[in-house]
């Protein structure tokens, strides 16, 4: 049994965390936090003030913190958790480079796990990605994300990892076109970037893959949030225990 501390509890991801958390067997809730304040319980647990997080933290002594917020309030969260032990497992995006190497700093002191996608699907997807770019060395790629209308970074987080993906197996593609808009003509070297925002969309991506005669696109559509959910609960299970570093979801994936 691992015993979870959830961050951004009442944001669309923290409520998934806290009805994952509350029906599985393999972990208990012992506290969670919001940076707004919050009146409901959410799925039985009380939402307790961000302002005493470092007091929460010493008083459940948790296995694990799991972080669903923005960027700079993740970052916030490794650093106590650096402090006191507790693993970190966020999904948070929109990091900049400071702000992973502040990630990357708290992982010399305790167990940090981010991953971009919690999603199996996404997992296999990347494979997917990396297999058929390097299968069709010639072709154009361009690379479309659609999500809900609150969404704050874009490209998605997700995104930013399949391009580096493509990247790291198609050297010559250096330039990250964002949208293209009047006289636009593609260039062999670039990969479009497309990022659409629409009601309550989980998360779609796609990857097209064009070449001569023929097209390839692989695609993932997330159902509902609770596939996200699940595999960060997974990844706190995982984490609980390890000792300090820098750890991957597809670690996770294939334990
Ligand atoms: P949201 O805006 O619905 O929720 C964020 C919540 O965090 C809000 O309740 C907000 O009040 C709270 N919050 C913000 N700063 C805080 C702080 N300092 N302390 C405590 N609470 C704080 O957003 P969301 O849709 O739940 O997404 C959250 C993050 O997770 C985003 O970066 C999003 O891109 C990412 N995300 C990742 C995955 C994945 O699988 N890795 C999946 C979905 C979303």
């Amino acid at each position: 049994m691992v015993d979870i501390a959830v961050t951004g509890a009442a944001g669309r991801m923290g409520r998934e965390v806290l009805s994952a958390a509350t029906s599985r067997d393999d972990c208990a809730v012992a506290f969670a936090v919001n940076r707004s304040s919050v009146d409901e319980l959410i799925s039985g647990i009380v939402i307790e003030s961000t302002d005493n997080f470092a007091e929460l933290l010493d008083d459940h002594d948790p296995d694990v913190v799991v972080d669903f917020t923005g960027p700079e309030s993740a970052v916030e969260y490794s650093e106590a958790c650096a402090e006191t032990g507790v693993a970190f497992v966020t999904g948070t995006t929109g990091f900049d480079e400071t702000g992973i190497a502040e990630l990357r700093h708290a992982s010399e002191e305790t167990a940090v796990l981010k991953a971009s996608n919690f999603s199996r699907g996404v997992a296999a997807l990347r494979l997917a990605v990396q297999e058929a770019t390097a299968a069709l060395p010639d072709a154009d790629i361009e690379l479309t994300e659609t999500h809900h209308n609150a969404k704050r970074d874009a490209p998605s987080g997700t995104a930013k990892t399949l391009l580096e993906d493509i990247e790291s197996v198609r050297e010559d593609l250096t330039e990250r076109v964002h949208g293209r808009e009047g006289e636009a003509p593609r260039s062999a070297d670039e990969i479009g970037v497309h990022a659409r925002r629409a009601g309550d969309v989980a998360g779609v991506h796609e990857v097209l893959l064009g070449g001569k005669n023929e097209t390839l696109s692989l695609t993932h559509r997330a159902g509902d949030r609770s596939i996200f959910a699940e595999g960060a609960l997974d990844a706190a299970d995982w984490l609980a225990g390890r000792e300090a570093g820098w750890y991957d979801f597809f670690e996770v994936i294939e334990s």
